[in-house]
């Protein structure tokens, strides 16, 4: 079967999905109605798409690594933090950072929907607002994390964080050994988007000078 709005084999075209079509329908009335302008849309549409992403996410996260003191602010008061980086807005209004250890991994997820820290990490991949992982995450974290390539030594705890509408939750994934004297720059270009999620851990650098 093809693919919502693509062509099939014989030649008709697929219709769009259900939540797509409620989506536009919601949108022309928005915009029929005068309550929202379509420029206004096609502006945070922009932001999120183009502006806001996880390179901001890595930022914060490579500078935590740098310095312990942020980091300590990061841990006890996450939005605060942001705020003060000017990063704070639309579904970033409470922000809390947990941070992995060798003892302890943490992993994220909205068991309800799809709650997300969009203000640092941009748009939610799908896998994140899926069913399956959604509700797969919480009773059995590590089988799933192992689907991601992710394997958890016994000894060390699993945390799942279930976010919602009120709290987004940030992993600080681990350093990289074979990263020492490197600067944030650098650092934050490890950093990708699902390690903060939980779902991946950065491996070590080898063979790098610093
Ligand atoms: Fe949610």
């Amino acid at each position: 079967m093809a693919e919502p709005g693509f062509t099939s084999s014989n030649g008709y075209t697929a219709p769009p999905a259900f939540a797509a079509l409620r989506v536009k329908a919601i949108q022309s009335l928005l915009v029929d109605k005068g309550i929202v302008l379509q420029e206004s849309m096609d502006e945070i549409a922009d932001i999120y798409e183009n502006q806001v992403g996880p390179h901001l996410g890595a930022g914060v996260i490579a500078r935590a690594w740098t310095d312990p003191e942020f980091k300590a602010r990061l841990l006890q008061d996450g939005t605060a933090t942001l705020h003060e980086i000017d990063l704070s807005g639309f579904e970033g209004s409470h922000v809390v950072f947990v941070e992995n250890t060798p003892t302890v991994h943490n992993v994220v997820t909205c068991t309800l929907c799809s709650c997300y820290p969009w203000v640092i990490l941009g748009l939610p991949p799908s896998w994140f607002k899926a069913a399956p992982y959604r509700a797969r995450i919480a009773y059995e974290p590590r089988k799933v994390l192992e689907e991601f390539g992710t394997s958890i030594p016994d000894d060390v705890e699993v945390r799942v964080w279930d976010s919602n509408a009120e709290i987004r939750y940030v992993v600080i994934p681990q350093r990289p050994s074979g990263t020492e004297g490197w600067d944030v720059d650098r650092l934050a270009q490890l950093v990708v988007r699902d390690s903060m999620l939980g779902t991946r851990v950065l491996a070590p650098i080898e063979g790098v000078s610093a």
